[in-house]
């Protein structure tokens, strides 16, 4: 599995030779120091790599083809310390095959009131600089993102962090296999998608592999290996009754993990989805199974949704190494709809990731009201009060949709004494009666990506670098603009 500090990203300063050898020596030794303090703050996953300064398209060009060309350089920062005509970046921004992030800082962060003169003027100018850059990348209409600010102040240093996991994570999705057992769900709409079109744009492969294959793996499972997994779950889970009949069945899903993970590393799959409707030669429908691998870091969602496995695997890599929250598989299944408790209860029929659990999870064996198989084990939990959002990913025909609401996760107010899955209760934002209503205009699922560890800026520049649609529904929607946005986005994104 690919991880968040596999990746770096150049930085690429520019200049040009006008200014002369001693301003382009001082440009280069300010850029070093800029990236030597970035690099050694906590703040940053990923490390920046300093490229000599961009003064002529031939080093302009041959930088950003060889950046295009090194698997883990996740793409490329910018800044121009001085003026540099960007006429000469046009080449080589052409061929740039991967996020950029327009920095417009500055070496010094005060005017020197009494000491400055042109000198200096010429070359503390990125106010100058950054608008000549930002007027190609403009007008080449090129993915990028923009941050503003002082490169000492936290502000910059944390959304330079966000920017760079949103881009170390574009970059593995253009090798992230995304392994299907069995189809869609038949007759379900939202679930299924271009997968060819989710693989030019994203570098997302999506491939089907029948269940069989996974069953043939199961038969090589060793009882030791099996115990080996128990011991594993007994560190985290308690199982509230060990009978004969509950432990065989947890043996049982045991089984199916060891044999799913065998399988998920010997095709490099980084997430996988699975359908009950084609369950043959399993016991059980994978519950447990894929809620201990969710919270391995594997992507995962039920009936074949692709689209949604994928994006939890993404906000995972995404949240790698983050202190706080988790991410997991949703489904919005039931309301609270009495005033001023208006509440969205959150579960699936197992397999919710225990990174977002309240204390520690449960397994418990019950019989699955659905699909005719035996009584699978599964963690059951509550999930941590905290704020988060849930990420539908919807194919609108011949494009992809993000949709994303601001959500609150709330303790429930009563015990649930007899629902035996894994939940979340949370309060959407603005409100209950907005966000449902533009959740469903927008065409969002019922299936979503929940992080308690993310927040919207790190979707935001997930999709400007990856030329997504994103809409966004928070403290400040209104119903009414929503649906102008909606339609005006049907036009622009086509
Ligand atoms: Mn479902």
């Amino acid at each position: 599995m690919k991880h968040i500090n596999d990746y770096y990203f150049w930085f690429l300063t520019g200049s040009q030779h006008l200014y002369g050898e001693e301003a382009l020596k001082k440009v280069a030794s300010d850029s070093e120091e800029i990236v030597a303090s970035l690099n050694k703050t906590q703040e940053l996953p990923c490390k920046l790599i300093s490229k000599q300064t961009m003064v002529s398209q031939s080093i302009i060009e041959r930088t950003i083809m060889e950046a295009n060309l090194d698997p883990n350089c996740a793409g490329i920062v910018c800044w121009m310390h001085t003026f540099s005509p960007a006429k000469m970046w046009i080449n080589g921004l052409k061929a740039l095959n991967k996020p950029m992030l327009q920095i417009n800082t500055q070496f010094n962060q005060k005017i020197p009131y009494s000491t400055m003169d042109m000198d200096f003027m010429n070359l503390n100018q990125s106010a100058h600089g950054d608008r000549e850059f930002g007027y190609i990348t403009a007008r080449m209409n090129l993915p990028r993102s923009i941050l503003s600010g002082y490169w000492k102040d936290d502000r910059f240093k944390i959304k330079m962090a966000k920017w760079m996991r949103a881009a170390a994570t574009t970059q593995a999705g253009h090798s992230m296999n995304v392994i299907r057992f069995g189809d869609n769900m038949r007759d379900v709409a939202v679930t299924d998608g271009d997968k060819i079109q989710a693989y030019i744009n994203l570098g997302w492969n999506i491939p089907y592999y029948g269940i069989g294959d996974l069953v043939d793996i199961m038969k090589d499972v060793t009882e030791s290996q099996i115990d080996s997994l128990m011991n594993e779950y007994q560190k985290d889970y308690d199982i509230i009754d060990a009978s004969e009949y509950n432990i065989e069945h947890i043996r049982e899903q045991a089984k199916m993990e060891i044999a799913l993970e065998k399988f998920l590393i010997d095709n490099d799959g980084e997430a996988f989805c699975t359908n009950f409707q084609d369950l043959h030669g399993l016991k059980q429908l994978p519950g447990l199974a894929c809620q201990h691998l969710m919270k391995k870091g594997y992507g995962f969602a039920g009936e074949g949704d692709w689209k949604t496995a994928a994006m939890v695997r993404t906000l995972k890599m995404m949240a790698e190494g983050l202190d706080e929250g988790g991410c997991s598989f949703m489904e919005d299944y039931t309301y609270n709809l009495e005033e001023g408790k208006l509440y969205n209860l959150g579960s699936h029929m197992l397999e919710v990731c225990p990174s977002i659990a309240k204390g520690r999870p449960t397994i418990e064996v019950h019989p699955l009201g659905i699909g005719d198989k035996e009584d699978p084990a599964r963690l059951v939990f509550d999930s941590k009060p905290s704020k988060g959002f849930t990420l539908s990913i919807v194919d609108l025909g011949g494009r992809l949709r993000l949709i994303l609401n601001e959500i609150e996760i709330i303790d429930p107010e009563e015990k649930f004494k007899k629902l035996p899955v894994a939940r979340a209760l949370w309060k959407p934002l603005p409100d209950f009666y907005t966000a449902t209503e533009c959740w469903i205009l927008s065409g969002a699922g019922h299936h979503n990506a929940m992080s308690t560890a993310l927040d919207v800026d790190y979707i935001t520049y997930y999709a400007e670098m990856n030329d997504l649609e994103l809409m966004s529904i928070n403290e400040s929607t209104t119903v009414e603009n929503f649906r102008l946005l909606d339609k005006l986005n049907r036009s622009a994104w086509k």
